[in-house]
C-alpha cells in the first residue's frame, strides 16, 4: 500500500490502471476510519482492480464555529485497517495542496446544498461538491463508493456528477450501525457514555417511523409530531430537524405514498448527529 501525498503524481501514478483499462474504485473518506468506511472500502476492493481511499479533513465543508480543528485524527489506525482491507494507494494531501494560494472556483449544487443540514450549515455542501470534484479530477476513478448515512450529500454528490458530465460510476452503500442501533460516525467518538446512550433516540425515532408507517401512518406530519414527542423526552438532545422527503430533489413530503426518505439531524451538547431510514413505496390505506 503506497500513501502519496501530491495530487499530480497520484494522478500519473493512476495513469497506467486507467491506460489499460482497469477498473478504479474510490472511497473519499475523512480518516477517523470505522466500519461504516470499512463496507465502502470493502464493495471496492470486490468491484476494482485498484482502490484508492483519500483521507482529508475538508476545510471548505466546515463553518467558522464547527470541529475542524478537533476533527478526529488516527492516522496509524486508518493505515493499518486500509493494509488489512487491501486498499492500494491512500490520497493524504495537506490542504494547503488542496487549495492553493489564492483559490477561488467552487462548486455549488443549488437548492439541494440549501435545504435540510444546509440550513443549518451554510456553505458545508459548497464545500463538499467543491472538494469532491477536485479529487474526482485527481484520481479519476471508475467508481465513486459513498454511504447512505450521509444521505443529502449523496444526492447532491450524484446531482453534480450528473449535471457536470463526471465520467464515473456512483455507488451508495447502506449505513452501518452500532449493535444498539447507533449509525457508526467519526463524531461518535466526541460523545461520552451517557450521551451515546441518548443518541440511540435517533435509530428509534426511525424505527418509530418506520413502525407507524407499517401500522397504516401516511400523514407524514403526524408522524414527525411522534418523533418529535419521542425525541422531546431525552433531556438535551435539541433538534435541528425532522423530514420525510424524496429521493431525487429532497422535497418535503406530506403524505406516504412513494418511496421517500425520513431524516434528521440532532445536537446532544456540541455534536450534531444525522441518521436516515428509506421507505419503500407502501400501499395506500
Ligand atoms: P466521512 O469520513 O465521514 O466523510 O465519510 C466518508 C464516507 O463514508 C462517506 O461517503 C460517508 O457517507 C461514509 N460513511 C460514514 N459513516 C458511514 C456508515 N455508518 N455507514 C456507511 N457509510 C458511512
Amino acid at each position: 500500500m503506497k500513501v502519496i501525498r501530491d495530487p499530480g503524481r497520484l494522478n500519473k501514478l493512476l495513469n497506467g490502471p486507467r491506460r489499460s483499462a482497469r477498473s478504479i474504485g474510490f472511497v473519499p473518506t475523512m480518516g477517523a476510519l470505522h466500519f461504516g468506511h470499512l463496507s465502502l472500502i470493502k464493495q471496492a476492493r470486490q468491484d476494482n482492480k485498484i482502490v484508492v481511499v483519500s483521507i482529508f479533513v475538508n476545510p471548505a465543508q466546515f463553518g467558522p464555529k464547527e470541529d475542524l480543528n478537533t476533527y478526529p485524527c488516527t492516522l496509524r489506525n486508518d493505515f493499518a485497517l486500509c493494509r488489512k482491507a487491501g486498499v492500494d494507494l491512500v490520497f493524504l494531501p495537506d490542504s494547503k495542496v488542496m487549495y492553493l494560494e489564492g483559490f477561488s472556483s467552487f462548486v455549488n449544487v443549488e437548492k439541494l446544498s440549501d435545504m435540510l443540514c444546509g440550513v443549518t450549515r451554510p456553505g458545508h455542501f459548497r464545500g463538499v461538491a467543491t472538494v469532491m470534484a477536485k479529487l474526482l479530477n485527481i484520481v479519476a476513478p471508475s467508481v465513486l463508493y459513498l454511504g447512505q448515512k450521509d444521505a443529502q450529500q449523496a444526492v447532491i454528490i450524484k446531482k453534480m456528477v450528473r449535471d457536470l458530465n463526471f465520467p464515473v460510476k456512483v455507488k451508495v452503500m447502506p449505513t452501518v450501525r452500532e449493535k444498539s442501533g447507533l449509525a457508526m460516525s467519526s463524531r461518535n467518538s466526541y460523545l461520552n457514555e451517557g450521551q451515546k446512550l441518548k443518541a440511540l433516540v435517533l435509530s428509534k425515532a426511525l424505527c418509530l417511523a418506520k413502525s407507524l408507517i407499517d401500522h397504516g401512518q401516511r400523514d407524514a406530519s403526524r408522524i414527525i409530531q411522534r418523533m418529535k414527542e419521542l425525541i422531546g423526552r431525552k433531556k438535551q438532545v435539541i433538534i435541528d430537524y425532522i423530514a420525510i422527503v424524496d429521493l431525487e430533489e429532497l422535497k418535503v413530503i406530506k403524505k406516504i405514498n412513494r418511496n421517500c426518505m425520513i431524516c434528521l439531524a440532532v445536537k446532544i451538547g456540541k455534536v450534531r448527529l444525522i441518521d436516515n431510514a428509506f421507505i419503500h413505496k407502501v400501499a395506500d390505506v
